[in-house]
């Protein structure tokens, strides 16, 4: 899981502050030769808002690095059965070699997040080392 301040997509044009993306890697399966979408990404965007979701307020910034579960159904729950669904189209990584091999699966509703809480993610990603910062330049 990484995150990207500004979002990475738009929903009908408008850009939003924060987008988190949960990856998942193919990593073996009866058509893994053939099958060209090696990674599923899930998208998760964010504005800023006067409170945050549930769902954010559990992923403190502090615990990056040791969270090695997300229960994404503690996250639907909170969303009173109004949940959107998903934008899904095959696409490319956002960043070089911009390989064409991801499933993308953007959540099609906008979740809160405080000015506060946004500042400590992007704290926490700015420096990080994976090569997944919250900041490109391309
Ligand atoms: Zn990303």
């Amino acid at each position: 899981m990484h995150m990207h301040s500004p979002a990475e997509h738009k929903i009908n044009g408008a850009h939003y502050d924060l987008e988190m993306h949960i990856v998942h890697e193919l990593v073996d399966g009866p058509s893994f030769e053939t099958y060209k979408e090696q990674l599923a990404v899930v998208g998760i965007i964010l504005k800023i808002s006067d409170e945050s979701h549930p769902f954010v307020a559990k992923l403190r910034s502090e615990d990056f690095g040791e969270i090695d579960k997300i229960n994404f159904a503690e996250m639907f729950d909170t969303l009173n059965g109004q949940g959107r669904g998903f934008y899904h189209y095959k696409g490319s990584l956002t960043t070089p070699p911009c390989t064409d091999i991801v499933n993308w699966n953007v959540y099609s509703e906008v979740l809160p997040i405080t000015k506060k809480d946004l500042n400590s993610f992007v704290n926490a990603w700015h420096d990080h080392n994976c090569g997944h910062g919250n900041f490109r330049n391309c």
